[in-house]
């Protein structure tokens, strides 16, 4: 089976997480601060907090922002659960902005539409998360100028992101946002096995964010209650979690930062490749945002029921039988039943559920071989016929 995505794991990444294992410290010593501060380089922010997943760097992210019960926090539809669960974990509530069917992330004007609404009955959002869906950045810019406008604060989703940029830009410096969240499961662009940071340009939120990934404590004597009686007291000083990464952890993904370009354009060669050969097939094909340069963790093309010969279920279930192991990203999160018990319902955000509805994610990872794609590409065109 050719999977959707996979992890590229080289000798220089073993010998690094092999060095770690035979260190002094395989948990919280120094290739934790090392990661950090190479991917806050490598992506221009000036800070970066490395967290144990990138849920639990969105539900971090979220408390160093203040998000708590009666606040808002509003997201696409069209992503993965965690994006909007952050919210939930924080005892605010979720509520979510359509998207845009051409770039299939948050829609601006139906954002810009329901702030103004919003704002009239005096409920705004405290947090908007916009989801970078496929590795693509969001408008940030206009969102941006909305925050300023409306007063909330931006997480970005960049799950998918890590490599790709806007405005010719790194996504993940944080120009358009305050703090912006890298996930680093083995589908994603560079992995940890599992894994997140949290990126900011904000000393004060990363000092925050260090304290709430390691269960609110600090040894910090300027930021303690009292002063310490000792050099061995730490205090705990609000109600933090242990979403920490480990060294072993820490160590890979330091070293898989060394493949960050290669595995992008490897990635775009195999969308062209694709872009091409599926002109003239009843599908359509990712669009590219002449803003930004995607980092291309999915390949996501839609049937086109006007014209394909089988609809989706039927052309999933017959890539499946080839071998072809093509995944569908993303069920509209509000469509899930924990989000209809909160009232949610199909048919409120039509645009993510027809996206949803003709969706299918084609094999994209960089090795991916030539022939691998061939075959990916020849069942297409057997199935379509
Ligand atoms: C993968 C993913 C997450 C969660 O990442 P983990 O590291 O698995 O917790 C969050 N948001 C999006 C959009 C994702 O694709």
């Amino acid at each position: 089976m050719i999977p959707y995505g996979r992890q590229h794991i080289t000798a220089d990444d073993e010998a690094a997480v092999l060095a770690v294992l035979r260190s002094d410290c395989i948990t919280q010593g120094p290739a934790v601060p090392r990661f950090e501060q190479a991917l806050a380089a490598r992506v221009g922010a000036a800070h970066g907090v490395a967290v144990c997943n990138a849920t639990a760097g969105l539900h971090i992210a979220c408390l160093a922002l203040g998000l708590g019960p009666g606040d808002r926090l509003w997201t696409s539809p069209n992503t993965f659960v965690a994006s909007a669960n952050c919210g939930l974990s924080c005892g605010a509530t979720v509520d979510f902005v359509d998207i845009d069917p051409l770039s299939l992330n948050i829609s601006v004007p139906a954002l810009a539409a329901k702030l103004q609404a919003a704002e009239a009955s005096g409920t705004l959002p405290k947090v908007v998360v916009p989801v970078h869906f496929a590795g693509q950045s969001c408008d940030m810019q206009a969102i941006h100028a909305l925050a300023r406008r409306y007063g909330f604060r931006i997480i970005e989703d960049a799950s998918h992101a890590v490599g790709g940029s806007y405005l010719g830009q790194p996504v993940g410096n944080c120009r358009f946002s305050d703090l912006t969240v890298f996930s680093f499961h083995p589908v994603k662009i560079i992995t940890t096995a599992e894994g997140g940071m949290v990126m900011t340009n904000d000393a004060t939120l990363a000092a925050r964010l260090a304290r709430l990934r390691s269960h609110g404590i600090t040894r910090d004597p300027a930021c303690m209650d009292t002063v310490p009686e000792g050099p061995w007291v730490y205090e705990q000083v609000e109600l933090g979690l242990n979403y920490r990464l480990t060294d072993l952890q820490a160590a890979l993904g330091w070293s898989q930062l060394a493949q960050l370009d290669q595995s992008v354009a490897r990635r775009h060669q195999i969308a062209r490749h694709y872009d091409s050969a599926l002109a003239g097939l009843p599908l359509v094909t990712p669009w590219q945002s002449p803003d930004a340069q995607s980092a291309l963790h999915l390949y996501p093309v839609q049937v086109d029921p006007a014209r394909s010969p089988l609809n989706r279920r039927q052309l999933f279930d017959g890539l499946r039988s080839a071998g072809i192991g093509v995944n569908v990203h993303y069920i509209p999160v509000h469509t899930q039943p924990h989000y209809r018990r909160l009232g949610f319902a199909p048919g409120q955000f039509p645009a993510a559920e027809a996206y949803y509805a003709q969706a299918l994610s084609l094999p994209m990872f960089p090795t991916l071989t030539n022939a691998q794609q061939g075959a990916v590409i020849a069942a297409l065109r057997q199935l379509l016929r």
